[in-house]
């Protein structure tokens, strides 16, 4: 099937199976941001939502494969009639597409989740992956909980959906039940049972409940899986699924045993990695592999000393090839817009439009006033806190804050609601409370804050916060982040930023097709 034997297809699912993680959502603005993101990776496949499930879902997926070109763009379906006709309609656009439909194949899931017969199962199989086919050529089907399927129920399923169109298929440890050894052997049992398996791409999808996600994977490609299922940061439902970073980096850093292609531009790793994080609001802990703050640092003498004598002594991989670029002092005060506008095309914000352009040098140059030194890292908070503000209903223009000890802590707030400028003064259980209860005033609303979270954007008492809220209304959640180097203004920021996003949600009305 494959050119080259040695070649892993990385399947990212990071806007599907990552997005299913609760308080993981994201719009389309941000999911637009993300498909790029990884389309430059050099991803093979990326599944970009699940068509059926929302109207949201169907919108990222249609506008995904509008804007994508060089990767294969992928949309979910359940077997059913409509979910196949949902994700052909959503795909339409694409250049590539792929419609990924699934059932379940286990007798707990076949008996209480589906109450159907194994032969009724069957038979979706062959139903859903001929429908598939009348939209595409590029059809890959799943056996939903496959690690605690029948061998020979499995065995069957897998045959006849190749006969029936199937060029990938999906063998998934959905419950992030099985250990390496055990996959291995379930993917060779497959090779070796299924007659036609040479006409399909054996492809893993690892959830990560045992932490095992990314060892299974590898330990299925070693057994001749060649399609890898994954997510920047190991997003994904539950513990997450295996993380690309670590399947990719493995592959790279253990080529001698691993001798495997995943075509992606391992540079490219930091910048997604934080772009998801600072996207969902997921923070990646400090020692996570490959992306974590501290994957590269090294703070016992010994090991430093080493290190300054020879990299190698401790490091198994360097951090340029993960694209973690040592902060360089870039940008002063004395720095004019050209040269801004050329650093944020060295960090890959191509196409910024004049106006954003505008706004971000101006809060460059108050930035350069008041910190010391601009760091790359300062730089890209300050322009994605930009993003997406320029067309919003709210904006935000000042803030003073009274606040310390002795109390009432208390924010006058000033907002453009709509272009008009409103103020309110309130107080509350410290400066952040006042601050929400300001912009409540100003702004009434239902939604409920799910989550505040601070953190710096380099080191040093001057550095700038980046704050993520989380509002709940209704049933949706948005994440809306904000940096500055007064950590109330980013506050105020980013409540600001995710109550703009509820407004766009608000107001989106169905697609027609839903309704049919
Ligand atoms: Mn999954």
């Amino acid at each position: 099937m494959t050119e080259n034997r040695n070649q892993v297809r990385i399947f990212d699912t990071t806007m599907r199976d990552g997005e299913q993680s609760p308080g993981a959502s994201m719009n389309l603005e941000e999911k637009l941001r993300i498909a790029e993101a990884l389309e430059g990776m050099g991803v093979h496949i990326i599944e970009a939502g699940f068509p059926i499930a929302s109207n949201g879902d169907f919108e990222a997926v249609n506008e995904v494969a509008k804007i994508i070109g060089e990767s294969i763009v992928c949309g979910l379906a359940r077997a059913g009639r409509k979910d196949v006709e949902r994700a052909a309609a959503a795909l339409e656009p694409a250049r590539q597409k792929r419609i990924h439909t699934f059932i379940a194949t286990s007798p707990l899931h076949m008996r209480v989740k589906l109450q159907m017969q194994p032969d009724e199962v069957h038979g979706a199989v062959i139903d859903s992956v001929s429908r598939a086919r009348n939209y595409t050529d590029d059809v890959e089907w799943s056996c939903e909980d496959g690690t605690r399927s029948d061998h020979d129920f499995l065995c069957r399923c897998v045959e006849s959906a190749i006969k029936a169109g199937a060029t990938t298929v999906n063998i998934p440890d959905t419950v992030g039940y099985a250990l390496p050894g055990e996959y291995a052997a379930l993917i060779r049992m497959l090779m070796d049972r299924v007659p036609n398996i040479d006409k399909a791409v054996v492809s893993v999808h690892c959830h990560n409940d045992l932490g095992l996600a990314v060892a299974n994977s590898l330990a299925a490609v070693q057994a001749g899986a060649r399609q890898v299922e994954c997510t920047i940061n190991g997003l994904g439902e539950r513990a997450g699924n295996a993380a690309m970073e670590e399947i990719v980096m493995a592959m790279r850093t253990r080529h001698d045993l691993l001798d495997f292609e995943s075509g992606i531009r391992s540079e490219k790793i930091m910048r997604a990695s934080r772009l998801v994080s600072q996207i969902t609001g997921f923070v990646v802990q400090p020692n996570k592999a490959i992306v974590g703050a501290n994957a590269f640092a090294h703070e016992a003498g010994i090991h430093q000393d080493g290190v300054l004598k020879d990299a190698q002594t401790y490091e198994i991989m360097t951090p340029e090839s993960v694209g973690l670029k040592k902060s360089t002092l870039v940008m002063g005060k004395h720095s004019g817009r050209h040269a801004f506008r050329e650093k944020l095309r060295e960090l890959g914000y191509g196409d910024f439009g004049d106006n954003a352009l505008h706004e971000a040098f101006t809060r460059f140059k108050d930035l350069a006033d008041q910190k010391k030194e601009i760091f790359d890292e300062d730089i890209i908070a300050l322009v994605d806190d930009e993003i997406g503000r320029a067309s919003a209903r709210i904006g935000f223009v000042s803030l003073a804050i009274n606040c310390g000890s002795d109390g009432p802590q208390q924010a006058t707030l000033k907002l453009a609601v709509d272009g008009e400028e409103m103020s309110a003064t309130a107080n509350g259980n410290g400066p952040v409370d006042a601050t929400f209860n300001a912009i409540k005033d100003i702004f009434p609303h239902e939604a409920e804050l799910q989550l505040y979270q601070v953190h710096a954007v380099t080191e040093g008492t001057d550095a700038q916060a980046e704050v993520t809220v989380r509002l709940k209304e209704d049933g949706r959640m948005v994440n809306g982040q904000g940096a500055h180097i007064d950590t109330l203004v980013a506050s105020a920021r980013a409540y600001v930023h995710a109550l703009n996003k509820l407004l766009v949600k608000r107001q989106k009305t169905a697609p027609a097709a839903l309704t049919a």
